[in-house]
């Protein structure tokens, strides 16, 4: 029987998408995840407009929509620069992502993350009332709950990690980390996707903070216990599924059968970002046309790569390097009538997406590191049962916990890389099938809806203060 939530749920998280239906672009896995979670709790999204403005007024943009309320606040142009496209996406993505190479230490940019959770607390804790479970989301706001606390508020505090959690050793690079890893003890349950980023934390904290753990993950520093624990997202499996037949969906599937003209159909969809290992991707195709000149008319590589941060230098850089990659091996394989790669920088609604899955024989799914990944579970779910397509996942995506039938591979390695096209390519049909059923059992199960009840669930059992 349906359960009625007892509390109202207040969701904070940087950015505030309801959901946007067929069209709506390249709307982020977090986004998606909140949105299905919503549509059931009566509750408040607070979180940044994606507006600037000269002056920080705190001036409140409160919204219903798809059963949603909303409410935006817009941010001043150098918080944009300091918080969200400097400690957020300079300073954290690229650390807790093992990109240490890629990570920019700056005064400037911890003073305004401090500040824009500053600002979020002042304007948010009006909103809250006391039996409300307040859930925050991400690396943006991890100092939030102590700001929370900060003014008073007693309430229920969660917090959910969307990315990895790095190893201590690689944290300690970050110049006051530690009072990072303290905020999170001022919520009551932390969670993270999977067991292996749950227990970097646990690491740090016992290693660095002399810790003690308890039962049922808690976790106790000074006169401070939380409870850590693992809870990995799912998707909204029910509305992907059909999503996979509907109209707009055999539209798309029609589209790539004809364009791939009796080959078969390679598909990767990734924001363009660093950590989804796009380049070696390319080397492993590269590696795989190479190595297998008979199949190099078989097959048709279509990836999808909609541009993110485009503010942020990195970004610029590894989409330069992905245009050459690209070039490269279309001009190095190219026939009259064949091109190996079709890259393709923009973004694809869930309809068109899920006809794109299902029309695809394999799916590339390498990043070099990735707190889930959520294409991983949507190509899975739109599969046709009888004709399942493969999946072909890197050992570093936190997807690669639960999708184990999964051909898992190292994405840094090109010989790898081909080498599992190769064996997708070749895979039987009743393997396939019996490799997708057993992930798919999974992605019915641990949907969305079961990743929000195991975090609300341990938020409910908290005791309020
Ligand atoms: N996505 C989309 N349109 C696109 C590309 C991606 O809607 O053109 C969606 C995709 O369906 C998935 C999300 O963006 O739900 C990406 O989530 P994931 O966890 O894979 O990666 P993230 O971008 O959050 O790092």
């Amino acid at each position: 029987m349906e359960r009625l939530p007892l509390s109202r749920l207040i969701i904070i998280s940087n950015r505030v998408q309801p959901p946007t239906g067929e069209g709506g672009g390249n709307q982020g896995g977090l986004a998606v995840a909140l949105s299905a979670a919503l549509r059931e709790y009566s509750g408040l999204w607070f979180g940044w407009s994606g507006e600037t403005v000269d002056a920080f007024t705190g001036q409140l943009n409160l919204q219903r929509a798809h059963g949603v309320t909303t409410a935006t606040v817009d941010l001043e142009e150098h918080d944009f620069d300091e918080y969200y496209n400097g400690y957020a996406n300079r300073t954290l993505w690229p650390l807790f992502h093992y990109r240490l190479d890629l990570t920019r230490f700056e005064r400037g940019f911890e003073g305004g993350y401090q500040r824009v959770n500053e600002r979020f607390a002042d304007t948010v804790v009006p909103l809250i009332e006391p039996d409300d479970l307040v859930w925050v989301h991400d690396y943006h706001l991890i100092p939030l709950g102590q700001e929370l606390r900060a003014r008073g508020l007693g309430n229920r505090l969660g917090f959910f990690l969307h990315i990895p959690w790095p190893p201590t050793q690689l944290l300690r690079s970050l110049p006051h980390h530690r009072q990072l890893v303290e905020a999170l003890f001022a919520y009551d349950v932390v969670g993270f996707h999977t067991e292996e980023w749950l227990e970097s934390f646990l690491h740090y904290a016992t290693s660095l903070m002399g810790a003690t753990l308890g039962e049922d993950g808690r976790v106790t520093v000074g006169d401070r216990t939380i409870r850590a624990i693992s809870c990995p997202i799912g998707i909204d499996t029910e509305s992907f599924v059909a999503a996979a037949t509907s109209e707009g969906a055999l539209r798309a599937a029609e589209r790539m059968r004809a364009s791939r003209a009796g080959r078969s159909l390679l598909v990767g969809v990734d924001r363009l970002d660093y950590s989804k290992g796009l380049p070696e991707r390319f080397l492993g195709y590269e590696r795989f046309l190479q190595q297998r000149p008979e199949c190099r008319a078989k097959v048709s590589f279509l990836q999808i790569a909609p541009p993110s941060r485009e503010t942020v230098d990195t970004y610029l850089e590894i989409r330069a390097q992905l245009d050459g990659l690209s070039g490269r091996v279309n001009g190095e394989f190219a026939e009259l009538d064949w091109v190996p790669i079709r890259y393709v920088n923009k973004g694809y609604g869930r309809e068109t997406l899920a006809g794109i899955y299902r029309a695809a024989r394999v799916a590339l799914v390498t990043p070099l590191r990735d707190g889930m990944n959520l294409v991983a579970k949507e190509f899975v779910a739109a599969q046709d049962p009888a004709d399942p397509g493969v999946l072909v996942l890197s050992r570093f995506a936190g997807a690669a916990h639960q999708l184990c039938d999964a051909l898992i591979v190292n994405p840094h390695s090109p010989d790898e890389l081909a080498e599992a096209i190769n064996t997708a390519l070749q895979m039987p049909r009743e393997e396939r099938i019996a490799r997708w059923r057993r992930m798919m059992d999974n992605v019915v199960e641990e949907d969305v809806l079961w990743w929000r009840r195991r975090f609300t669930d341990a938020l409910e059992a908290v005791t309020a203060a």
